[in-house]
């Protein structure tokens, strides 16, 4: 969905309403978004400048970083940027109020591009199917979420005991 500038500033107040919900593909290959990108954005008009102010979410496709198993996660991210048509695309953007300031280089906004961008930057670090997934058995590879191995029971080989005491006794 794009906006144009002109669109935002000849509305009521120089202000612009919108309900998005579409589908947006992420552009990362290793995680699709596999529901609809949903938000709702308002754009405003300030002198020669934009605002865009919104909530988005949607759901991805993860694999989780302990058990390694697929599973649907849900995104949510909160934009407030301001886009200045004066500020040449290549330079620094600068921050008022804590708020983001881009050049406009468009005479439009495309506001599912934001919202795609967003989205993907609140994504985990290390996405996890669950809190407390208790991950794969680093010795047999058994996810020890359905299938509890022995491995952790079982005592450790005699001669890596031998090792151990020897590296425990140096100094
Ligand atoms: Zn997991
Ligand atoms: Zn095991």
């Amino acid at each position: 969905m794009k906006v144009s500038a002109e669109q935002v500033r000849s509305s009521p107040g120089r202000r612009l309403r919108l309900q998005v919900d579409e589908p947006v593909p992420s552009g990362a290959e290793d995680v699709p978004f596999v529901a609809p990108v949903r938000g709702e954005v308002e754009m405003c008009a300030l002198g020669g400048r934009l605002r865009l102010r919104g909530r988005f979410s949607t759901e991805a496709e993860l694999a989780c970083g302990r058990c390694l198993r697929g599973f649907r996660a849900e995104l949510a991210a909160e934009v407030d940027e301001w886009y200045d048509p004066e500020l040449g695309p290549t330079e620094e953007v600068p921050v008022e109020d804590g708020v983001l300031v881009m050049p406009l280089t468009d005479p439009e906004v495309d506001v599912t591009e934001v919202a795609r961008q967003h989205l993907l930057l609140a994504l985990p670090s290390v996405p996890l199917c669950r809190p407390d997934c208790a991950g794969l058995c680093p010795h047999c590879g058994a996810d020890r979420n359905t299938d509890p191995c022995t491995c952790a029971a079982r005592p450790v080989d005699p001669r890596w005991q031998i090792l151990q005491n020897v590296l425990g006794g140096l100094p």
